[in-house]
């Protein structure tokens, strides 16, 4: 083994978790959200906001009810770390309203990064 064949090993790795996410991403993009939940508010220490996730495709939006964008209707309350099971993909309350006001594209291929 050389230094070579780690360096191609890392290469084809990347490249991979690229294609999985822009997968993924496209796959968010053409659900059409029919089971989502939301995680409850944390309000210990530190007040977390309350967040919605697609249980499909794990798309996710955080934030007050009046934030939300795609996932704005009633659903089932359960606890943060039930809904976090379901999380590849977070937008806070920022990233929400310009997604919102046409100033972000979740969806966008430059976003692969932000994608976990
Ligand atoms: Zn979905």
């Amino acid at each position: 083994m050389t230094l070579e064949h780690v360096i191609e090993a890392e290469k084809t790795a990347t490249e991979a978790v690229k294609n999985a996410k822009s997968l993924r991403l496209q796959f968010m993009k053409n659900c059409e959200h029919q089971d989502v939940v939301e995680g409850e508010y944390g309000g210990n220490c530190t007040a977390s906001p309350p967040f919605r996730v697609c249980k499909l495709c794990g798309y996710t939006e955080e934030g007050w009810y009046c934030g939300y964008t795609l996932l704005n209707g009633n659903y089932p309350e359960v606890s943060r770390d039930e809904a976090f099971k379901f999380v590849h993909m977070f937008l806070n309350n920022e990233k929400v309203a310009d997604f919102k006001f046409g100033r972000y594209d979740p969806f966008s291929v430059d976003k692969i990064a932000e994608v976990r």
